[in-house]
């Protein structure tokens, strides 16, 4: 068979799987070489229109070292942050018309997830991330709707550490830990003691997260680069009332930067390191178990077996619309967390191409 036959049988398979599964978006992004990484050992040998991707193992030089991915969207490493914000666009503004909507960044440590929801360290207006592209955007409808609905939006900021929920904006700068409730109210509050602040405009979101970042920091370096082993998640909470007939209507959107996937060694971790990892490692698969059942439309989804699930319950299923961001590192030496960051994606996108998949 040939590239191309391999080709069209995978689309056609994608087609059929993708009108069973849920509400679930997995975009994949390839971030570029930075100054000083080698780009000859490039993994990523295709990247196609409809979300097609090949991998190419580095040790298996060949078609048989190579293999098919497919996901709603692939994003080569010159992709803008403008071009990723359009895709993701429609999905904010379903925030102001009622809905729950989680996006997540998933990836190693390095592969961009942070670049992707937040935008490199002090960003230029061009290098915004979704986050500060996505509350522009909700406040600027909201603007243009100021005739007929008033919006209230307030945010919640906390992380998750070793299980541990906390507060990222509390008053004294505290990070507090949390308790959350089993809320499967569309609406409820998942952690109601995280501070709520009010906010009116982008900037003071900005401003907020602000202070999350340096709360989080604070405790970052006792920890040793916690970020990339603690889960953020910011929450705007919309709530709209229809001016003519007093109806109200909540939405929110959560703002997910997953901890770094990257697998540990064993061998070669202990203590306090060892422990981050188990947790990240159960947290990260609860989500893809959580996602996974929701796509197959099972009747029992797992919320409950990692605090990361049950904070955004009533986010993820129902109503509710979620996009994945996969980040891959396209170096060599990264292939085998791509191969499983890819094989991941491929489980909570709810399509699995199997056998078609390689291209023989
Ligand atoms: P992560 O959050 O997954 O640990 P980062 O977002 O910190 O990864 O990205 C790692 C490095 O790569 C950073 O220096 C970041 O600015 C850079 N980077 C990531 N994605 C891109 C991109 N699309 N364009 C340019 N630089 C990028």
């Amino acid at each position: 068979k040939n590239y191309h036959t391999v080709l069209a049988e995978n689309r056609k398979l994608y087609n059929e799987v993708q009108e069973l599964k849920g509400n679930i978006r997995v975009y994949c992004r390839i971030r570029p070489f930075l100054p000083g990484e080698n780009r000859k050992s490039n993994t990523i040998n295709y990247i196609g229109e409809d979300g097609e991707l090949v991998l190419v193992n580095p040790s298996k030089p060949g078609k048989d070292g190579q293999k098919m991915f497919k996901f709603n969207k692939v994003y080569g490493p010159a992709a803008s942050q403008e071009e990723v914000f359009l895709d993701t666009q429609p999905l904010i503004r379903s925030v102001l018309d009622g809905y729950n909507v989680c996006i997540f960044a998933y990836g190693q440590t390095g592969s961009g997830k942070t670049y992707t929801m937040t935008g490199p360290d002090s960003p230029t207006e061009e290098e915004w991330g979704v986050n500060y592209r996505a509350l522009n955007d909700l406040f600027h409808i909201s603007r243009t709707r100021r005739d007929t609905f008033m919006y209230e939006v307030g945010v919640q900021m906390v992380e998750i550490y070793n299980e541990q929920v906390r507060d990222l904006l509390s008053n004294d700068g505290s990070v507090k830990k949390l308790g959350i409730v089993n809320t499967s109210k569309p609406n409820g509050l998942a952690v109601p003691d995280a501070s709520m602040r009010p906010v009116q405009s982008t900037s003071d979101v900005m401003n907020l997260m602000q202070t999350g970042l340096t709360n989080r920091a604070m405790s970052a370096t006792a920890l040793n680069e916690r970020s990339s082993r603690s889960h953020s998640i910011v929450t705007v909470h919309v709530r709209g009332v229809d001016l003519k007939t007093g109806a109200t209507l909540r939405g929110s959107l959560h703002l997910v930067d997953l901890a770094g996937s990257e697998r540990v060694d064993r061998s070669e971790v202990t203590g306090d390191r060892l422990k981050e990892a188990q947790h990240i490692n159960k947290s990260l698969s609860a989500l893809g178990d959580v996602i996974f059942a929701l796509s197959q439309k099972s009747p029992h989804v797992p919320y409950r077996n990692s605090k990361l699930t049950q904070v955004l319950q009533s986010s993820l299923g129902g109503h509710a619309k979620t996009l994945m961001f996969v980040q891959i590192n396209p170096d060599a030496g990264s292939y085998s967390e791509t191969l499983s960051t890819l094989k991941f994606a491929e489980r909570v996108s709810g399509v699995e191409l199997g056998a078609a998949r390689s291209q023989k």
